[in-house]
């Protein structure tokens, strides 16, 4: 190991309290990438991904920022790391970076029950948050298939998107304050409040910077009372338009589901198979909220029905969707489906309303066309009244590890220029990371990418954060 990180890890292990850097090979060993599905093809061959320098574990924002200053003057990479379920190759820290893991971090800080806020550290599980808000009759509303593995301040740095996200909104809505430690260890502060008109909003700069821009340490966010009512269908539709045009009126109408997801007749076979035995399009419907809105949740449930039947739909009652919700949150490992020959992945992109049919054929024929891959699908699941997300999933078939690299990258290729050609977004939630940043440049165009870059000189002069991801 080079004598500039010796020196920068015995300065660390100098400013922090014992425990906190840590070198021991396994802990290296599981710091080296996050869940992306190309990384797990790379690391059954040659090319697996080496471990870090070190990984240090802060206990508070000072200890970060101590880290910060330490690493600016002897210019170490650092990767911030949350739980490590980003699915973009975002972090993917090297040999010579240090890791900065917050698992540490993951106290519930307070919860104001009468302005309905609670302060996190960035650390906190997902599904620990949430099961503590419960308790106290609370919501956050954030329900990333991840929630079991995935942390807060990973939400934030990926701009993340929970399943009943068309009712309570996605990650950006629900952050009301923000601290941030800067590269060199400066802290900056954005108090919660419940808007405020201060000039451009500086907490969204870092939300969805990927690690990029700062570390984030303290987060404040906006709760809901914990829905106690619940009312939903499941329906089969003549076609996809039919189950798109559902979801539009809906929403243009004024209408707030909490889920609104829409599958294409390979995803209602594969994921339903007892109530679809032949492909058809399926669309689940369900409203929440207190009990007191009993009656407005009747009334959104009723609005949606009529419009799948005015659209051909057969009802199927409740059951398909119990079991979307019973199985809702598992997480697949590529390692099993690898050795069984499958290269999986899913793209999530999004389109306005005028785009959104085009995009499904143009992406699913051209992933379709890619030799060695099986089925190329979609469903929708995130609603707004001027368009909706397409998560498409690619199934491909290869043992080899390198014609599993072949495919995947075709995949990811075929539907990155068909989105950029429709004039649809190239992400809706997972993030850029490494695997989308070739075409991030196209998305912004040349101005928005000189932007992007010159917050980062601002913010990071010496590009210690993150390097190699996003931009
Ligand atoms: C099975 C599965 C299902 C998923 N479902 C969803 C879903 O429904 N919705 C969704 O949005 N995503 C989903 N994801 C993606 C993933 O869970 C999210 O991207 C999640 O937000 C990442 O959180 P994490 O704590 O694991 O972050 P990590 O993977 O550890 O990090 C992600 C990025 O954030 C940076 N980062 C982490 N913490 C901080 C911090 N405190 N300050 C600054 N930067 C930081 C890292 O450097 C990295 O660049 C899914 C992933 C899997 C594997």
């Amino acid at each position: 190991m080079a004598n500039t990180i010796l020196n920068t890890i015995a300065a660390l292990e100098e400013a922090l309290p014992a425990g906190r850097v840590v070198r021991d090979e396994e802990t290296l060993r599981s710091r080296r990438h996050d869940y992306w599905g190309l990384q797990a093809v790379l690391d059954r061959g040659p090319s697996a991904a080496p471990s870090p320098a070190v990984v240090v574990r802060p206990q508070s924002t000072d200890e970060v920022a101590s880290v910060m200053r330490i690493a600016d003057q002897h210019r170490m990479p650092v990767v911030p790391f949350g739980l490590g379920s980003g699915v973009c190759g975002a972090f993917l820290p090297g040999s010579e970076a240090l890791v900065l893991d917050l698992g540490q971090m993951d106290r519930l800080l307070d919860v104001d029950e009468k302005s309905l806020i609670a302060s996190v550290q960035p650390g906190l599980r997902g599904s620990t948050f949430e099961a503590d808000l419960n308790a106290r009759g609370l919501t956050l509303g954030h329900f990333p298939q991840s929630i079991g593995v995935s942390s807060l301040g990973g939400w934030l740095a990926t701009r993340a998107s929970g399943q009943f996200s068309t009712r309570y909104g996605n990650i950006e809505n629900m952050v009301l304050g923000l601290e941030v430690v800067l590269a060199g260890g400066r802290v900056l502060r954005c108090g919660a409040t419940p808007r405020s008109s201060t000039g451009p909003d500086l907490k969204q700069l870092f939300i969805g910077s990927e690690g990029t821009l700062g570390v984030i340490t303290k987060i404040d966010l906006a709760l809901w009372p914990r829905p106690d009512c619940q009312q939903g269908f499941a329906m089969r539709l003549p076609s996809w338009e039919a189950g798109l045009e559902v979801t539009r009126e809906l929403l243009q109408g004024g209408y707030r589901p909490a889920v609104l997801r829409l599958y294409d007749g390979i995803e209602a076979q594969r994921n339903f198979a007892e109530w679809f035995p032949e492909p058809a399009h399926l669309l689940l419907v369900l409203s929440e909220g207190q009990e007191s809105m009993r009656h407005g949740l009747e009334l959104e449930v009723e609005a949606a029905l009529t419009a799948c039947l005015a659209q051909g739909g057969t009802q199927l009652g409740r059951e398909p969707l119990d079991h979307w919700l019973g199985r809702r949150n598992h997480v697949p490992s590529w390692d099993d489906l690898l050795a069984a020959g499958l290269v999986v992945d899913t793209i999530e992109v999004s389109a306005t309303w005028r785009n959104v049919a085009p995009l499904y054929e143009r992406v699913t024929t051209a992933m379709a066309a890619i030799p060695g891959i099986l089925q190329a699908s979609g469903h929708t699941s995130h609603a707004y009244t001027s368009g909706v997300n397409i998560y498409f999933t690619f199934v491909g078939q290869a043992t080899d590890p390198l014609e599993q690299e072949r495919i995947y990258r075709a995949a990811w290729a075929a539907t990155m220029e068909a989105t950029l050609g429709c004039g649809a977004s190239i992400a809706h939630h997972h993030g850029i990371g490494r695997v989308r940043r070739e075409w991030l440049p196209r998305e912004l165009g040349d101005t928005g990418i000189e932007t992007l870059r010159a917050v980062k000189a601002a913010l990071d002069p010496n590009g210690i954060l993150n390097p190699g991801c996003l931009i």
